[in-house]
């Protein structure tokens, strides 16, 4: 305890860069567009932008349509977060600036432009706006799909402190996968996430989204290595399942700097390859689970050719 634990082997990789990669990152400057995969210096960014069969696969979106710094994490709904998790290094603040009205037309008519087969539409939390931004999000997906009625949209949504409501506006929105993440076990709601978020109340938004819109495919995360037991994983995968959600991901938490959360462990990636496989037993009908795993891992290639054809 108190020491950093040293990283593992299989934390240390190089970035495979595939051909797309080069494309999409040219096409994306010239619309002046960021993302989480770029600005979270993500490693799975030569996979996931790689493309495989299909021209391109993800690219989780944290866009606005400026060109603020590259250190500064953009979202939909800003770069500011209401809430401070222990894990996050987004920025905080109980105010933060308006909503830009533009985002949602801008941001679609970019996306739309840029050619993707699927894309990843993450916000921040902002407890400060009446429906939490629900509408604002689901503009942004309604804009998108008039555009580009092929496209492939998730959406990775704040929890609307329980709003059923701003969760069923998103859910029918049109987009076709619902993801909100649990982060971690239940055990350790509490000492990894804001205080306001919490287990049951996460369960319920991904309950709620698939009973307003049972076409749509509810996803949910969770870190590994926080100090959570075998048990408490297990239970939590049961709760989730019986809950109905559909899809799992599986990750290494990482430590984004020196004030957050120490990992408590690196899971190997055996262990995360039992999990994987203990969530396809259970029934999730996608279960993705490894070290280097984030919650829009591959999303694209996997429901492009799975589910969604
Ligand atoms: Fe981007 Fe997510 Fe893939 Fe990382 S895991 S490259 S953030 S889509
Ligand atoms: Fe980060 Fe999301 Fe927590 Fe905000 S709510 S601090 S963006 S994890």
């Amino acid at each position: 305890k108190g020491e950093r634990l040293r990283l593992p082997p299989w934390l240390k990789t190089e970035i495979p860069i595939g051909k797309n990669f080069n494309k999409l990152k040219n096409t994306l400057r010239d619309l002046n567009l960021h993302t989480v995969c770029e600005e979270a210096r993500c490693p799975n960014i030569g996979e996931c932008w790689g493309g495989g069969e299909y021209a391109t696969a993800t690219a989780t979106i944290m866009v606005g349509s400026n060109t603020t710094t590259s250190d500064s994490l953009r979202s939909l709904m800003g770069d500011t977060c209401t809430r401070g998790c222990r894990f996050c290094s987004v920025k905080t603040a109980r105010r933060p600036p308006p909503l830009d009205q533009d985002e949602p037309y801008n941001t679609a008519k970019a996306i739309a432009a840029w050619g993707l087969d699927y894309v990843v539409l993450t916000s921040v939390d902002r407890d400060d706006i009446p429906d939490g931004g629900a509408s604002h999000f689901a503009k942004t997906v309604s804009n998108l799909k008039e555009r580009n009625p092929q496209i492939l949209v998730e959406c990775l949504t704040p929890d609307f402190r329980g709003d059923l409501d701003a969760v069923a506006v998103i859910a029918l929105s049109g987009l076709d996968v619902y993801a909100h993440n649990v982060e971690t076990v239940r055990e350790l709601q509490r000492h990894v996430r804001d205080p306001r978020a919490n287990f049951d109340q996460s369960l319920s938004v991904l309950k709620h989204a698939k009973k307003v819109q049972p076409n749509v495919l509810t996803k949910t995360s969770i870190m590994l290595g926080l100090g959570e037991s075998d048990q408490q994983i297990m239970d939590t995968l049961t709760e989730l399942r019986e809950a109905g959600v559909e899809c799992l991901t599986l990750g290494q938490y990482m430590q984004p700097t020196k004030r957050h959360l120490k990992v408590e462990e690196y899971v190997t990636p055996e262990r995360f390859a039992h999990w994987e496989k203990v969530g396809n037993e259970m029934g999730f009908i996608y279960t993705a689970s490894g070290p280097l795993v984030r919650s829009s891992y591959k999303a694209g290639e996997f429901f492009l050719k799975n589910l969604l054809k």
